[in-house]
């Protein structure tokens, strides 16, 4: 085994890795379905466990445990899966923890889809949950019942940025008998580490910052603890959404810069974040690097930077939030986030639409709410680009 660098940016470049015979620099794309044996005994003994090696890229390939193995130690867990996408990862653990009878907590402002799959798929799997607002450590207490197995929490939250004391919510969570798992996507494990924090579990949607050019959709599970990493495992492979060594090696360039990238798109957010506070067609800002943050104290301490994804109320609601959407030509208007590009979205006509009116309210998702992800652009540029939009309103 290859002794691993101990600088974060440093085991972005080195970790991982996988010895090629030919001496290829970098983790070759091994695009192959299946993997031969030498004789029927190799054969045996691989399917046996008794030898270590690859039988069939659903079950294990070299360029995917590249990218596994660096993203398990960036996160500082056991190991690593990657998935077809983010939602696979979300819907291996919530598939693989929680069964007839089982209970979930999970945030009231999660990912769309991450609450949405919740309440409409697993109710017929005879799964039970609360969605709650976590950023108020009481509510995890009150919501945690005898027969909740997880605790799901995804922060900053998408799209209201709130913030969960991952440490406190896992203590609780812990002191019940349940798992904690965190969506670490808005910070990526450069901002962040949950498990570290007392999670037991992190996912992420690769698809944003890990790749950070907006040109895959991928997901990574990575477990603290072997034997639930060995639960999860078989779910996955045994459902069968991992991910196309393709895939998993333009997600392993991609991870290569993300220190550099999230520095300098935090940058860019910080100076954004600022302009848009001061303007007098902004209502909000909810960015948690401002004061202003419900969690601003909590994130200085449980983040290493607030990252770079912004929500914001343009004055006007609705009708005011489309006509800054609609006259931006810098940044591109399209869902999604964390790539090299600024994006910016509405979530309660897009990413949140199929959240009941109500719900939305109530997780704090506001008719004129208006997300943006801040990319690596010059920062005068962005604000010139939103200042002139902005205009408009
Ligand atoms: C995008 C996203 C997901 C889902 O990931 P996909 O790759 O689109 O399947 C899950 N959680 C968060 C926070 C996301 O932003």
């Amino acid at each position: 085994m290859k002794r691993s660098p101990k600088g974060f940016s440093s085991k972005l470049i080195h970790a991982g890795g996988v010895h090629d015979e030919k001496g290829s620099a970098v983790t070759p794309i091994y695009q192959t379905s299946t993997f031969r044996f030498v004789d029927a005994d190799q054969g045996a003994r691989r399917f046996a466990g008794e030898e270590e090696g690859y039988i069939y890229t659903r079950l294990g390939n070299p360029t995917i445990e590249d990218l596994e193995n660096t993203v398990a130690e960036l996160e500082g867990g056991h190991a690593g899966l990657a998935t077809s996408s983010g939602m696979a990862a979300v819907n291996t653990v919530y598939l693989t923890l929680l069964g007839n009878g089982d209970h979930m907590v999970g945030h009231q402002a999660l990912y769309g889809p991450s609450r949405g799959v919740m309440e409409k798929l697993y109710p017929k799997f005879g799964v039970q949950f609360d969605f709650i607002d976590a950023t108020r450590i009481e509510e995890i207490e009150k919501a945690l019942r005898p027969n909740t197995k997880l605790l799901y929490l995804e922060t900053p939250a998408n799209p209201t940025m709130g913030i969960t004391d991952i440490a406190r919510a896992s203590e609780l969570a812990h002191a019940r008998g349940a798992l904690v798992c965190v969506d670490n996507t808005f910070s990526s494990p450069y901002l962040q580490r949950p498990l570290e924090l007392g999670a037991d579990i992190v996912l992420h949607s690769m698809t944003k910052f890990i790749n950070g050019h907006a040109d895959i959709v991928g997901g990574i599970v990575v477990a603290k603890d072997p034997q639930v990493h060995e639960q999860l495992a078989y779910v996955m492979k045994n459902v069968g959404c991992n991910i196309d060594p393709h895939q998993a090696f333009l997600a392993r360039r991609g991870l290569k810069t993300l220190a550099i990238r999230i520095e300098r798109a935090q940058e860019n957010a910080r100076r954004v974040a600022a302009f848009l506070q001061d303007h007098p067609k902004i209502e909000w800002v909810l960015y948690p690097g401002l004061p202003s943050h419900p969690q601003y104290e909590l994130a200085q301490r449980q983040m290493k930077g607030p990252g770079s994804m912004i929500s914001f109320e343009v004055k006007g609601g609705l009708q005011a939030g489309k006509t800054v959407m609609d006259n931006v030509q810098l940044a591109v208007l399209a869902v999604s986030l964390g790539g090299v590009e600024t994006l910016i979205q509405h979530p309660a006509s897009m990413t949140h639409s199929k959240l009941p009116a109500r719900e939305r309210e109530e997780a704090g998702i506001t008719d004129g709410l208006v997300r943006i992800s801040v990319g690596i652009e010059d920062a005068e540029d962005i604000i010139d680009d939103l200042a002139q939009a902005l205009e408009r309103v």
